[in-house]
């Protein structure tokens, strides 16, 4: 499947080939610092599926982890960001833009990682795991 989205103002287009490898809420505060979010809900892709298609972006990597963010250029929009496992983390922002504002069942987070550093509570039924997804339940 082929799935096009662009950032706010248009100009940076990306192309999502295929299916993501992880759909994820995540709380900790490495994704809250370096998106500026309470929490980033994000889809986890292999790189090569996730491609600029079009536009001029820029990239800022952590000054510590191994974690890079990919911009546009004119409007700041991060567009993808690159976690430590060298995978494309495309935030559901972006995705939501181009299906109406909400997120297709299919792509929508299956799970909350590092739960333990949340800045808010959530009510769902989702599993809530404390850390990463290979280590303890809420
Ligand atoms: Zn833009
Ligand atoms: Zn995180």
């Amino acid at each position: 499947m082929l799935f096009r989205t662009t950032c706010l103002c248009g100009k940076v287009s990306i192309e999502l080939h295929g299916e993501p490898s992880a759909r994820a809420n995540c709380h900790c505060s490495s994704c809250r610092d370096f998106y500026g979010v309470p929490l980033f809900s994000a889809t986890a892709w292999q790189a090569d599926n996730v491609r600029i298609d079009s536009g001029a972006t820029r990239s800022f990597k952590h000054p510590e982890k191994d974690m890079t963010k990919t911009f546009c250029e004119n409007c700041g929009e991060v567009v993808f960001g690159t976690n430590r496992l060298g995978m494309r983390v495309v935030p559901n922002a972006m995705v939501a833009r181009a299906t109406d504002g909400s997120i297709q069942e299919h792509w929508a987070p299956t799970m909350h990682l590092f739960y333990r550093q949340r800045l808010t509570d959530i009510q769902d039924n989702l599993p809530k795991y404390l850390e990463g997804w290979d280590g303890p339940l809420l």
